[in-house]
C-alpha cells in the first residue's frame, strides 16, 4: 500500500467518525417545572424584596431565557418593580428576578411566578407552571419599622464591604468567609424578621424623656451580646450628652449589630462587630470604647476629637473621675510631650486647661464643621484657645493645630 492511500484511508475515517455525531439539532429543552428561590417572607409594611425563581427542564436543569411573569396575587398584594405585574427573562442558571414592594398594612400576602413561553416562536405555548412566594407583613414600632425597611440595603452595603475587606485583611480570612456565607443567605432578612433579632428599648436623654435604641443582628448566637449592648450604650447617654450639653443628634439610635467585622458611626447609626467576633481576633481597644467611639461620631466627624469623647466617656462611666491622670484607659497616652498629636495633643490639651474647658471648648465646636480626616478648623482651634487662661492660649493653639484628622 502507498503512504498516500494510507493516509486518504485515516482521513476517510476521521470523517466518518465525525458524521456520527446528530444531523439533526436537538430539540430545545422545555420548562418542565418552576421553584421558587425566595423563601417566606417576613417583612415590614412598605419593604422591597427581590424575589428569585428558577425555571428547571426536565432534566432539573436551570433553563435560561425562558420568561416568567411575576403579579402579586390580587388587588392590595402590593406591586411588582413598581407595577401591577413585571416579565423577566431566565439568566443562564435559570432564575429570575423581581422586586416585590409589600403593601403598607400588615397581613398575609402572595406573590405568583409563571412561566409565560418556553420559545419567543411559539408566544402562545402555555406552560401551566407556577409558584406561589407567600410574605407575611408586619409592623413592630415606629422605629423598628423605619429601621427594617433598610435591612436589604443593610445587607447588601455589608456584603459589599466583607468582600472589599477580605481583599485588604488576608490574615482575617475565614472571619470574613464567615460572615460573608452568613450575609448571602437569601433569606436573611426575612429570618431576622420572622426570628425577631431585633430589640428596642428607650434609653433617657437630656431635653426629652428619652430616646428609642433600636438593635438588629442578623445570628440568633449575637441575642445576648445585642442585648447588651443596648444596656451600654444607655448607660454611655447621659456621659456623652451631659459633656456636650447636647442631646443625642437623631431621633434613635439605630445599631446595626454585628453584620460587618470592624466598627463605624455617624448620623444616628452605629455599626458594630458583634462583642464575640472582635473579643475571639483579640481586637485592641476595650469592646465599649469602641461603642462610645461610633456613638460620638453622630456629634463629629473629626478622628481625634471623637477619639477624646471615647475615652472621656469610658473612663468617667467607671472611675467618676474627670482628672486625666487618673484614668485607666488612655490608649497608651505617655503623657504631656511637645511632639504630641493628634489625640495625644487633644488630651495635652485636657492636662493644660482641665475638663470642663474642655467641654466648654466641644460645645463651641459642635456646630462647626468637623470633617473626618481633616484638622481642626480655624474656628474649632479658636474655640479651645478661648477657653484656656491667659497663660496657655499659645500653647493649647499649638497643640490644636497638631489635631491633623
Ligand atoms: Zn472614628
Amino acid at each position: 500500500m502507498r503512504p498516500e492511500t494510507s493516509l486518504a484511508a485515516i482521513a476517510f475515517f476521521a470523517l466518518a467518525a465525525a458524521s456520527c455525531e446528530p444531523t439533526a439539532p436537538a430539540p430545545d429543552p422545555v420548562p418542565a417545572s418552576i421553584v421558587a428561590v425566595t423563601g417566606e417572607v417576613a417583612a415590614v409594611p412598605e419593604y422591597r424584596k427581590p424575589v428569585v425563581v428558577r425555571v428547571l427542564d426536565e432534566d432539573g436543569r436551570g433553563l435560561p431565557d425562558a420568561q416568567v411573569q411575576f403579579e402579586p396575587a390580587g388587588e392590595g398584594h402590593g406591586n411588582v418593580n413598581g407595577g401591577p405585574l413585571a416579565v423577566a427573562s431566565t439568566d443562564g442558571a435559570g432564575s429570575a428576578e423581581a422586586v416585590w414592594t409589600l403593601p403598607s398594612t400588615p397581613g398575609d400576602y402572595e406573590l405568583r411566578a409563571t412561566v409565560t413561553e418556553s420559545d419567543v416562536f411559539q408566544p402562545e405555548m402555555p406552560t401551566g407552571l407556577t409558584v406561589t412566594v407567600p410574605a407575611v407583613v408586619e409592623s413592630f414600632s415606629p422605629a423598628l419599622d423605619a429601621m427594617l425597611l433598610g435591612l436589604g440595603d443593610r445587607i447588601e452595603r455589608a456584603l459589599q464591604r466583607m468582600q472589599e475587606t477580605l481583599r485588604l485583611n488576608p490574615t482575617l480570612e475565614a472571619e470574613h468567609r464567615a460572615r460573608i456565607a452568613l450575609l448571602k443567605r437569601p433569606d436573611l432578612d426575612s429570618e431576622i424578621v420572622a426570628g425577631r433579632r431585633f430589640l428596642e428599648h428607650p434609653a433617657p436623654s437630656i431635653e426629652r424623656e428619652a430616646i428609642p435604641v433600636v438593635t438588629v443582628f442578623p445570628s440568633e448566637e449575637m441575642r445576648h451580646g445585642a442585648t447588651r449592648i443596648g444596656s451600654t450604650i444607655e448607660a454611655a447617654l447621659p456621659v456623652l450628652e451631659g459633656f456636650l450639653d447636647a442631646p443625642f443628634p437623631a431621633e434613635q439610635i439605630r445599631v446595626w449589630y454585628g453584620f460587618e467585622l470592624g466598627s463605624s458611626g455617624g448620623g444616628g447609626t452605629i455599626n458594630m462587630e458583634d462583642e464575640g467576633g472582635y473579643a475571639a481576633r483579640e481586637g485592641p481597644l476595650p469592646y465599649d470604647a469602641i461603642v462610645y467611639h461610633e456613638m460620638a461620631h453622630s456629634y463629629i466627624g473629626n478622628e481625634s476629637l471623637t477619639q477624646l469623647l471615647e475615652l472621656i466617656v469610658y473612663n468617667v462611666l467607671r472611675t467618676g473621675s474627670t482628672d486625666l491622670e487618673t484614668w485607666p484607659y488612655t490608649r497608651d497616652y505617655p503623657g504631656l510631650q511637645d511632639s504630641n498629636e493628634d489625640l495625644y495633643a487633644l488630651m495635652d490639651i485636657h492636662g493644660l486647661i482641665g475638663h470642663d474647658a474642655v467641654a466648654r471648648g466641644y460645645r463651641a465646636v459642635l456646630p462647626l464643621p468637623t470633617p473626618y480626616g481633616q484638622p481642626l478648623c480655624e474656628a474649632c482651634v479658636q474655640a479651645f484657645v478661648d477657653e484656656a487662661p491667659a497663660e496657655w492660649k499659645a500653647a493649647v493653639e499649638a497643640k490644636a493645630r497638631r489635631v491633623t484628622f
